[in-house]
């Protein structure tokens, strides 16, 4: 079978150009690495999605897969794309689950959080070192946390942590934070939120567990001992976009028209993994849907 369309890729972008795709009577399959809802699953509390003042974003997720469904979207969990061969008219989606033959490929795959590349970061993974205060925040009940990072991930997640953690403390490498205001005020406004500025974690130590993470300031370089049960890192992302061969920037970001057409014809990219000025929720909706009208249009012409 040819499919219309293969969207890669389980968020809210994905799932859009889902119920846009059915909508427009493309025969659609989206194939998901993982389980379908995208990194919104871990995060705690959604403030900025229109029509929803406060929702979990597993509970979005939620709402975004009942709502594709409902359109009849085939998805298909634990399927991992290696690679799309390009044949003109037709893509071959190649996976751990076999090929898929489709007139169009809509790449919503976001991103993975970076790693620090501070000393003793991997071997502490699971032990102390983290990406995710949903997943693991849990753990450091009434104990110190560390948090590396000044964006919106990092302020967002240090608020959750306040719930938990008896102390949190923001490294943040230079002296002003790159979060938006609003996340910025809640976190200054917390009283067991504490920052260290220009400063990164050069090391993060720990027998057997974390035990304390050392921090240098960039303007002195003096190097001191902070003494913490975890460390939570979120200091960018990582497109996941290694199987695509189409053009991307120097970061790996995919490059789109405003079509959200890559450099190959057929193959679409919407979301966190293609260039754009801002990387949201509202924004990845935006982005499934024109993709897939694009895609839609495409197929009329060919
Ligand atoms: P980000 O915006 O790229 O911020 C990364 C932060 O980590 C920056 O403050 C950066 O410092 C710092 N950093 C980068 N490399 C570092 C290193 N090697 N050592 C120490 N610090 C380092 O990433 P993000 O916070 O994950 O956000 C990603 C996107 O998701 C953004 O578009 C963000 O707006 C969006 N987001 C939004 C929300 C929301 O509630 N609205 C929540 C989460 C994420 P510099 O500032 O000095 O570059």
């Amino acid at each position: 079978m040819v499919y219309d369309v293969v969207i890669i890729g389980g968020g809210p972008a994905g799932l859009t150009a889902g119920i846009y795709a059915k909508r427009a009577m493309l025969n659609a399959v989206l194939l998901e690495k993982m389980g379908v809802g995208g990194q919104i699953i871990v995060t705690d509390l959604v403030e900025n999605f229109p029509g929803f003042q406060e929702i979990s974003g597993a509970e979005l997720a939620g709402k975004f897969e009942q709502h594709a469904r409902k359109f009849g979207l085939e998805t298909k969990s634990m399927v991992e794309v290696n690679r799309i061969e390009d044949r003109g008219n037709l893509k071959i989606v190649k996976t751990n689950d076999g090929d898929f033959e489709t007139k169009t490929v809509i790449i919503t795959t976001g991103t993975t959080p970076k790693k620090l590349g501070a000393k003793g970061e991997l071997e502490l993974i699971g032990r102390g070192v983290s990406y995710c205060a949903t997943c693991d925040g849990f753990f450091f009940k009434d104990k110190t946390v560390v948090v590396v990072g000044g964006g919106d991930s990092a302020m967002t997640e240090a608020i959750f942590l306040t719930k938990m953690a008896k102390k949190v403390i923001v490294v943040h490498r230079r002296d002003k934070l790159r979060a938006e205001k609003i996340n910025q005020e809640h976190a200054f406004a917390n009283p067991k939120i504490s920052f260290i500025w220009d400063s990164v974690v050069d090391e993060i130590a720990g027998k057997q567990v974390v035990e304390k993470v050392m921090v240098k300031n960039v303007r002195t370089n003096a190097v001191s001992e902070i003494k913490t049960d975890g460390v939570f890192i979120y200091v960018g992302l990582i497109p996941n976009t290694g199987f695509a061969d189409v053009r991307k920037d120097e970061w790996g970001f995919i490059i789109t028209n405003d079509n959200r057409e890559t450099s190959v014809k057929g193959i679409f990219a919407a979301g966190d993994c293609r260039v754009t000025p801002l990387r949201q929720i509202a924004t990845a909706v935006g982005d499934g849907a024109i993709a897939a009208v694009s895609a839609e249009k495409y197929i009329e012409g060919i």
